[in-house]
């Protein structure tokens, strides 16, 4: 295990654009076991867990969904296991 003290910013913006104040504290792996494989990433943030309810949930499932090669890079490199 490495320490993840530095937890990346939540990427969630409202639809106001204010953007969410938590961190991000899990994820989930879609269509594959690992970063490389999987095909999405769901986000968990420390404030509002995955968003749902904050905008309709097809919104907020799209806005805390991401492409793996689509992360923001801070996010990416968290998620990344260690070599
Ligand atoms: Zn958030």
């Amino acid at each position: 295990m490495t320490d993840k003290l530095e937890l990346p910013a939540c990427p969630f913006i409202y639809v106001s654009g204010r953007k969410c104040r938590g961190h991000i504290t899990g994820y989930r792996l879609y269509g594959g076991d690992t970063l490389a494989d999987a095909k999405k990433v769901r986000l968990w943030c420390s404030e509002k867990y995955d968003h749902a309810g904050a905008v309709s949930s097809f919104e907020a499932k799209e806005r805390m969904e991401f492409y793996p090669d689509k992360l923001p890079k801070d996010i990416f490199d968290w998620l990344k296991p260690p070599n």
